[in-house]
């Protein structure tokens, strides 16, 4: 007879390793720094003086605990599961990144660091880690590729006004992965006063398990929600995957219930043949990137390979490695979802329910779109409304103008 034995919430081993994924690749002279970073996250997290100003942070800056709301008419209009979002676009800066900055720069300013580095793709977690370094009066650089600040004059406006400074980086192709390389290079070269805010569950240990601390609210929430609110568990959770921190925080508080399922989107942009995609699990392979062990795009020679998807959010050419793991021993299911798709079930979203979802969430939704109708009425779906769209604008008006 098969036991069941293994308990996923416990995540990584000491070393930071999720099965053969994980650990720390980094330069020698990080190692250091490293130790002592995940030494005073233990001790923080272990203070209730620690967690009582985490939660107060959480909520009156973030504006904690988001809804759990049912979402009537989208439940209708498939007429399958019953569906719940998981509200955490209401939160400060629009969407949930900002629940593992501020847990980030609680600690920093608990280890007497002065200056906050962070590299940015969309310009997303630039911004809100901005956003808590203009609020606790830190310095604060954002590194970011010279492709991307082109394409994102909004967000690299928001961080100036927030008081950041914004390194363009001009090596490789000029993304994120270029920006995550120079992020890594200046902290290297300033160790003693410096604090990196990463802003996905990736990164060298203990940054997967840390960022994963900070967004599990997000599950311990809509557990505590879903009981009051339907008297059990969910039967399942669905939440897009860029570095995989929404999803890791709504999962984490259920990894362990056997009877909850759990699905993980990736963005297969314009096709999972196409080469122009970000679904690291579904259309990568093993290899190293950003300090870890995990799925990457990369060719043949080990090259990592850009992302492609219609949300600059989801553009990542990595994956964490928890998620690397759950997906090997199966725990977690993972599925792709393509621009067009994510397109069409963010339209109905904001028809069905008022609510305009970042494009990154619409992947999720999409899922939610293909699964709701095959499930019986006393199904219970929760997905992860990681962000609104107000940032997708231009993007999608110009989609549309293609499309018409
Ligand atoms: C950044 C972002 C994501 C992707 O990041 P994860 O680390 O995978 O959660 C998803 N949704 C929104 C709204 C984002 O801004």
């Amino acid at each position: 007879m098969h036991h069941s034995t293994t308990h996923y919430s416990q995540g990584a081993d000491a070393r930071g390793h999720f099965g053969q994924f994980g650990g720390r690749f980094v330069a020698e002279s990080l190692m250091p720094l490293i130790l002592e970073l995940e030494r005073q996250f233990n001790a923080a997290m272990a203070e209730p003086g620690f967690l009582a100003e985490l939660d107060r942070f959480q909520a009156e800056f973030v504006g904690r605990p988001s809804p759990l709301y049912f979402a009537e008419r989208l439940t209708e209009l498939y007429g399958g599961a019953r569906i719940y979002f998981k509200r955490e676009e209401l939160n400060h800066t629009g969407a949930h990144k900002i629940n593992n900055c501020i847990g980030q720069i609680l600690l920093a300013r608990r280890m007497g660091k002065t200056r906050i580095i962070a590299e940015t793709g969309a310009g997303m977690h630039g911004v809100a880690t901005a956003t808590v370094a203009a609020r606790f009066g830190l310095e604060c650089v954002v590194y970011m590729g010279a492709t991307d600040i082109q394409r994102q004059h909004d967000n690299v406006a928001r961080m100036r006004l927030l008081g950041a400074r914004i390194v363009p980086v001009t090596s490789g192709t000029g993304t994120l992965k270029d920006a995550m390389n120079e992020a890594l290079r200046d902290w290297v070269t300033h160790i003693d006063n410096t604090f990196y805010l990463i802003g996905t569950v990736a990164g060298p240990h203990p940054y997967p398990s840390m960022v994963r601390e900070f967004q599990a609210v997000i599950g311990r929430e809509t557990r505590e929600q879903m009981l009051v609110r339907e008297g059990r568990l969910p039967d399942s959770l669905v939440a897009c995957i860029g570095g995989g921190s929404n999803a890791m925080g709504l999962f984490h508080a259920f990894l362990d219930d056997a009877g909850v399922q759990m699905i993980g989107v990736e963005a297969a942009g314009e096709g999972l043949h196409s080469g122009k995609h970000a679904a690291s699990l579904q259309g990568g392979s093993p290899g190293v990137l950003h300090g870890n062990r995990t799925y990457l795009l990369q060719d043949d020679d080990g090259q990592i390979s850009d992302a492609h998807s219609v949300s600059a959010g989801l553009d990542y050419p990595g994956i964490g490695p928890e998620h690397a793991w759950l997906h090997e021993q199966g725990r977690v299911e993972y599925a792709a979802i393509d621009d067009r798709q994510a397109l069409a079930a963010f339209h109905v979203c904001c028809r069905q329910e008022g609510i305009i979802p970042a494009l990154e969430t619409a992947h999720a939704l999409a899922e939610v779109a293909r699964r709701a109708p095959q499930l019986p009425p006393e199904h219970l779906m929760v997905v992860c409304l990681s962000g609104r769209g107000d940032k997708d604008m231009p993007t999608v008006l110009r989609l549309m103008e293609e499309q018409a």
